[in-house]
């Protein structure tokens, strides 16, 4: 088996905490399997800024290049503001080098957090290299518009290319599950744009006949989504529908801290939590390292299909069932109803899956 070369990137806020919990789960995961995983640890955000007057250096662009992943921490996006003071925001700077085109976020309920509208579990695949987002749908100038001092104007970017393939991941996922798919959008009002990505997502469906497709308006979705969650397996959308729906699903979940995610492209792929750096709470060892443990999850399972190595995946469904252990017995933070700290959360994590081995 080839090593598998993965970059770890602690980042700001709670992501130090968090992220060494999930490097030591993937130590013992990766010893108990055999996996020969070259950890490269490395620095983005603000302590690389302090060492290295960049939040990104090109020798780490180089690494995570040559990587088949990277785990990259909470980023604090609001503190970089300009771009000549080495001021990079890495999380967005890394989906568009590495064009991570589908941002795949989990959510389900778990035994031993409280639900209130029964069990579910689903996936929300977010288009994430284009839609309303400044940062991503042009290549140079702003897609935000300051007309005059009270006029704003803000463009959104929907190409069948990037709808295609993101749906297309959204079909694979499904095949995996329980092969159901729900188109979100907004096609009663964004007619042009929104039946760009509906007619393509449509396009790709014909290659799953597999798969049950139907669509739901992302207003009428909000209340779908709380009232009945478990009407949804597999959901994609556009950019912004998705980043706000993911939002709602990992909290409908428990907490924000469960919100696990991968931003995937065809090459490489990046775990990062789906909430931010917390500052509320960082640095007091009370952050959820779930979010990170489960990133690290659909990192690995992400690799095994990749390379067509079972082990891997196999590690993954452990840290998913050690997770969900600590879950049914309690043994986690104040967010999801426990009393433990982030270190006893990630020591109590350990002790189960060194106990299922
Ligand atoms: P940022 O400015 O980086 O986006 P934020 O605090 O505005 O940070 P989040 O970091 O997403 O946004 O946090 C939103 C809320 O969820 C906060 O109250 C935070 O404490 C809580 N939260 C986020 N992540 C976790 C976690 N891993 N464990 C527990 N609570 C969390």
């Amino acid at each position: 088996m080839n090593p598998m070369k993965l970059v770890i990137l602690p980042g700001d806020g709670i992501g130090p905490e968090t992220m060494a919990v999930a490097v030591r789960a993937l130590e013992v995961v990766a010893a108990q399997h055999h996996l020969p995983i070259d950890l490269q640890h490395d620095l983005a955000g603000h302590e690389s800024l302090r060492r290295h007057g960049t939040t990104v250096t090109p020798a780490l662009v180089d690494k995570v290049r040559a990587a088949d992943g990277f785990m990259l921490g909470p980023m604090a996006t609001y503190d970089f503001k300009d771009e000549s003071k080495g001021e990079i925001n890495p999380s967005k700077f890394f989906r568009k080098t590495f064009d991570l085109f589908a941002n795949i976020r989990p959510a389900r309920t778990y035994a031993g957090i409280p639900n209130f509208n029964g069990e579910f579990d689903l996936v929300v695949v977010r288009e994430n290299t284009e839609g309303f987002y400044a940062d991503r749908n042009v290549e140079s100038g702003g897609s935000e518009i300051l007309v005059t001092p009270d006029v704003a104007i803000s463009l959104r970017r929907i190409t069948r290319e990037c709808s295609e393939r993101v749906a297309r991941t959204a079909f694979e996922l499904a095949m995996q599950r329980r092969r159901r798919l729900t188109l979100v959008h907004k096609h009663n009002v964004l007619r042009i744009t929104d039946g760009l990505f509906l007619d393509a997502c449509r396009r790709i469906a014909a290659e799953f006949p597999e798969v049950q497709v139907d669509d739901v308006i992302v207003d009428a979705m909000m209340a779908h989504v709380v009232r009945t969650p478990q009407r949804f397996d597999v959901i994609v959308t556009t950019n912004m529908f998705g980043d706000i729906l993911s939002d709602l699903t990992a909290e409908l979940s428990g907490s924000l801290g469960m919100g696990g995610s991968l931003n995937a492209g065809h090459q490489h792929a990046m775990g990062q939590a789906a909430h931010g750096t917390a500052p509320d709470i960082a640095g007091q060892d009370i952050a959820n390292p779930f979010s990170q443990v489960l990133s690290l999850a659909m990192m690995l399972a992400w690799h095994a299909q990749r390379c067509g190595e079972p082990a891997y995946l196999r590690a993954s469904q452990d840290l998913e069932r050690a997770m969900a252990e600590c879950i049914r017995e309690g043994a986690v933070t104040r967010d999801i109803g426990g009393r433990l700290g982030t270190r006893a959360t990630g020591d109590a994590l350990i002790n189960r899956l060194k106990a299922a081995h």
